[in-house]
């Protein structure tokens, strides 16, 4: 199998996720029925919600189970009617796409949100706004200033929402800490199962649900708890709070991006604090589609910015957002390591991006 450095878009399950889920999966789960195996249900939903909680520094009925980190996203954005919605230029698509009156909010050449420029649109309307501002990006790795982000808010009256979807199982991810009023997290890109993500919402806040129907999540999601991948999240939360492993990461991928500089190889987001799984790099001159289909032929996962359903790979409006070359833009891929990644991975995955640059570099255009 090729060496799998692609956890932002999606990451390996744990094992102890996968045990955990096969022991539920045999049972009828629906927590919403009156009887034993409802009971049961109910029981295994409510423990994985406080054991989410506990590790997020929120109230368990603070939590609201969806079906995804995109719906969460939705959720979040379309539950408040009457406010302006001013959301970063570097946010994921579901952000951006949640409702179509969105303002951008601009990032500076580091990817940093620009606090003046928010200040100002804060400034500009006394409507009251919503605000939201990814915890870290999907693409670059940087990691935004949350807690100024809030403080702006809260002068402004304004309610922010944070993606954290990137952050979980990277950096510390405390709602508490961060003061967002919401908070959206993805149990798939923490190691858990596919089809289970919350938003996270301040106990004394109000939203208008996305999905109306049998009133589960108290009336703030309707439909059948997935208790079993619900669960699943709980552990893999529980497994990512360990970060032990990220710091090797971080030290790996450091050694890669100076081999990579070192012949040229451009870096984003260096200047900003950044994950330390992830490693977006340009291969001037070489496009990242023609990088993509090399790195899999030679047995490497890795990704460009922003693939599409379809597979195309779009141009990062991430990078172009940050100030970067158009044809920069279309030579950068994204590196992101994980929980099974390896020093060998890294060392391995550097030479082989040394030996394309300098086969594809030299290459006739
Ligand atoms: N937000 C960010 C920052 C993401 O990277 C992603 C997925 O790539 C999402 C939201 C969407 O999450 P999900 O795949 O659970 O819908």
């Amino acid at each position: 199998m090729p060496a799998y450095l692609d956890y932002n878009a999606t990451a390996p399950q744990r094992f102890e996720v996968i045990a955990r889920m096969q022991a539920l999966q045999v049972e009828p789960l629906n927590p919403s029925s009156v009887h034993a195996y409802g009971r049961e249900a109910k029981k295994h939903l409510e423990q994985s919600r406080k054991a989410i909680a506990d590790i997020i520094a929120a109230w368990p009925n603070e939590i609201i189970f969806t079906a995804s980190g995109t719906e969460a996203n939705a959720m979040a954005l379309r539950g408040f009617s009457g406010r302006r919605v001013l959301v970063s230029a570097i946010e994921h698509s579901s952000v951006l796409k949640a409702r179509n009156d969105v303002t951008p909010i601009p990032v500076d050449a580091r990817g940093i949100v620009d606090m003046a420029a928010l200040d100002a649109l804060l400034s500009e309307s006394t409507t009251p706004a919503l605000v939201s501002v990814m915890l870290a990006n999907n693409e670059t790795g940087v990691i935004q200033p949350i807690r100024e982000v809030a403080e702006l808010c809260k002068k402004h009256s304004a309610l922010l929402h944070c993606d954290a979807v990137q952050g979980v199982g990277k950096i510390p991810v405390d709602f508490g800490v961060l003061q967002a009023d919401m908070m959206t997290i993805s149990a798939h890109k923490c190691g858990g199962p596919l089809g289970a993500a919350a938003l996270v919402l301040r106990r004394d806040l109000a939203i208008a649900p996305l999905i109306t129907g049998g009133g589960q999540e108290t009336g703030r999601r309707s439909g059948t708890e997935n208790v079993g991948a619900i669960a699943g999240f709980a552990v893999a939360m529980e497994c990512a709070a360990n970060r032990e492993h990220m710091r090797g990461l971080r030290q790996w991928l450091d050694v890669m991006e100076l081999e990579m500089l070192a012949q040229g190889g451009v870096v984003f987001g260096t200047k900003a604090p950044r994950l330390p799984n992830t490693t977006c790099v340009a291969m001037p001159s070489v496009s990242n589609e023609v990088q993509l289909m090399d790195f899999d032929l030679k047995g490497f996962a890795v990704s460009a910015g922003s693939a599409c359903s379809s597979g195309r790979i779009e141009r990062s409006y991430v990078l172009a957002a940050m100030g970067v070359d158009k044809d920069i833009v279309g030579s950068a891929i994204r590196v992101s390591a994980g929980w099974q990644t390896t020093q060998n991975d890294i060392i391995m995955f550097t030479e082989c991006w040394k030996q394309t640059h300098s086969r594809l570099n030299k290459a006739p255009k």
